[in-house]
């Protein structure tokens, strides 16, 4: 783990591992998400400058969980119970983090890229967490409409080796032939992941079929580890893992708000707007956060089911709600849906608040949102 306790425009201390050319990008590409990160929650808690006593505001980072930037910013009597908290948080995360991953293996370990690589041969044995996240997927496909499809794996990985093609060499950055994605796209039947709660088992039917989680386990973790943190009696943090903000605990004492920016999708270092949350979460998808150019064109991460191209509606797209696991399937799932349908969809849910980033000029808001502008 690494992180910065240094307090507000503190140095940034953080440890990137590898030399190559790969990983200047990656860290370019982290230091930007990570300074835009730090000037939107430290921008958004400029009112919060104020110590109540002896409990100083600390900040930590982690640059190892999710492929992502995670940031804990909170409330302390010291630096050590700081510390000691922030390691509880943070191997928490780590927990879901090697569950949910799609990408490695670990030892002793069954994880979604176990059930992937034994697609079409075997059911695989996972931990509650596991089948718990893929219940929770089933609902967001139901409540999408299908805009959100962890079954989406096989179309999803094209774009991605793609995408990672083309950040590495932009001048040869190419898009996905449409007969490879078209082929891919035969093998998403969400109705092929098969769960089986009493043997505790997961079995992707297809052979060909591929999860892909990417839209909703950090929200999802987020969720999990925000209450699990409450039961522990650990409390006033904000926690964003990728730019899924939560809150454990309102930020003071007598039930103060947290202030939470949320970032331009223009400008990296300046925020559009800022919202008030005691409790909840605040979860963003946009177009700026993984993508890359192919003639001039950028292309981004969410892909919509039915163009299998990246979907064009919105520049981002925000969701407010009091679970970080919905709130993240939303985002993705508002993303992806014209405007009216996400509106319909927004209203039809309780306590649940959205804002459409449409370009530079067009901001659009769900009926309650507004209020909780600062
Ligand atoms: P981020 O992960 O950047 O915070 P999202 O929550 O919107 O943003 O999730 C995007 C990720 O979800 C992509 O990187 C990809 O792994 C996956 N994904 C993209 N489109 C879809 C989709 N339509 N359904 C399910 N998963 C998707
Ligand atoms: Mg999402």
């Amino acid at each position: 783990m690494c992180y910065n306790n240094s307090g507000f425009g503190g140095e940034v201390l953080f440890r990137l591992p590898g030399n190559g050319k790969g990983t200047q990008l990656m860290r370019r590409k982290i230091t930007a998400v990570l300074l835009s990160l730090l000037l939107c929650l430290s921008l958004a808690g400029c009112a919060d400058r104020q110590e109540s006593g002896e409990w100083k505001k600390r900040q930590a980072s982690f640059l190892n969980l999710f492929d992502t930037v995670t940031i804990v910013v909170g409330y302390a009597p010291d630096e050590e119970a700081f510390e000691q908290e922030v390691q509880v948080i943070h191997d928490l995360l780590q927990e879901y983090h090697e569950l949910y991953d799609i990408y490695n293996d670990y030892p002793d370990l069954n994880n979604i890229k176990t059930i992937n690589d034994n697609a079409g041969i075997a059911p695989v044995e996972v931990d509650r967490r596991i089948l718990d996240l893929l219940l929770f997927a089933r609902q967001a496909y139901e409540i999408s409409g299908g805009m959100v499809n962890v079954a989406m794996g096989s179309v999803l990985e094209i774009w991605h080796q793609y995408r990672e093609a083309g950040i590495e060499d932009p001048e040869n950055a190419q898009l996905p032939p449409q007969q490879a994605l078209q082929e891919a796209a035969k093998h998403t039947d969400i109705e092929q992941m098969v769960i089986d709660e009493q043997a505790g088992t997961v079995y992707l039917a297809d052979p060909q079929m591929r999860l892909d989680v990417g839209a909703i386990a950090k929200g999802y973790a987020v969720q999990q580890v925000t209450a699990e943190l409450l039961e522990q009696g650990i409390s006033r943090y904000l926690i964003s893992v990728g730019g899924n903000v939560s809150a454990i605990g309102p930020k003071g004492e007598a039930g103060e708000p947290w202030a939470v920016g949320i970032q331009s999708p223009y400008d990296p270092d300046s925020y559009d707007y800022t919202v008030q949350i005691a409790s909840g979460c605040v979860v963003t998808s946009g177009n700026y956060q993984r993508s890359y150019t192919v003639d001039g064109q950028s292309y981004h991460h969410i892909i919509d089911p039915e163009t299998l191209y990246p979907a064009a509606h919105f520049d981002s797209v925000s969701v407010i709600c009091g679970d970080s696991g919905l709130a993240d399937a939303l985002s993705t799932a508002l993303y992806v849906m014209p405007y009216e349908e996400g509106k319909a969809l927004v209203e039809s849910l309780e306590d649940v608040q959205a804002l459409w980033i449409v370009d530079e000029e067009t901001t659009l808001f769900s009926s309650g949102f507004e209020q909780l502008l600062r």
